[in-house]
């Protein structure tokens, strides 16, 4: 089986993104980018996480044609495609609706700064993007000009997505945005906000990527 170890890691991140709550039915979807021979791996369409094995992983090559498997491959493929057209480090994409990351989407236009765990992963605040159509181009797009750099964005009206060095690295950043959102929405009704400060954020993502080598 072409890339068994990256449909592997998919599956078993589509299990931890079901679990952890991030999303819920057959919502979201995950790829991989592989190194060598920049074939990308992603989820099929309308196929429920815990019944994903890594035959239904789609791979495709890097403008979309199936290379192989036999199930029609994500809606948002178009997304993923673009996303790694553009950020040459991204290895892993995870897309999620995440409840609260999204509920943010619909009101606001960031999560600012408040918990470390952000800095040290995505590296500041993180942004909503413009809107853009489910299953188009434009909404990697939206997604590439909403991350301005870091390592995920908020799609407004829709959900989260995350980039990663690896399928744990995407995943753990989509865990981060989600508490982000959390903490924020209940701040919020406590009181006014309080943010760390850039100059804070930039030396808490260095320490980490020392550290873990996470982007
Ligand atoms: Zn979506």
């Amino acid at each position: 089986m072409l890339l068994k170890e990256l449909r592997e890691e998919i599956v078993e991140t589509g299990i931890k993104i079901l679990r952890t709550g991030l999303v819920t039915v057959t919502w979201g979807n995950i790829s991989a980018r592989d190194s060598e021979t920049g074939y990308i791996a992603i989820t099929p369409s309308a196929l429920e996480y815990d019944k994903i094995t890594p035959s239904d992983i789609v791979v495709l090559d890097a403008e979309g044609n199936v290379i192989d498997g036999k199930r029609k491959p994500s809606s948002e493929t178009p997304m993923h495609l673009y996303i790694y057209s553009q950020r040459p480090e991204a290895k892993a994409i995870v897309h999620t609706h995440s409840t609260y990351a999204t509920a943010i989407g619909v009101v606001r236009d960031e999560i600012p700064l408040i918990i470390g765990e952000v800095a040290n992963a995505v590296g500041g605040s993180i942004k909503t993007a413009r809107y853009g159509v489910e299953g188009t181009v434009d909404l990697g797009k939206a997604a590439v000009e909403g991350m301005s750099g870091r390592a995920a964005v908020i799609l407004q009206n829709h959900g989260v997505v995350t980039i990663g060095r690896t399928l744990n690295d995407a995943f753990f950043n989509a865990v981060v945005v989600e508490d982000a959102a959390k903490v924020f929405c209940i701040a919020k009704s406590l009181g006014s906000i309080t943010t760390i400060p850039e100059s804070e954020a930039e030396r808490l993502h260095q320490d980490f990527l020392e550290t873990y080598g996470i982007q």
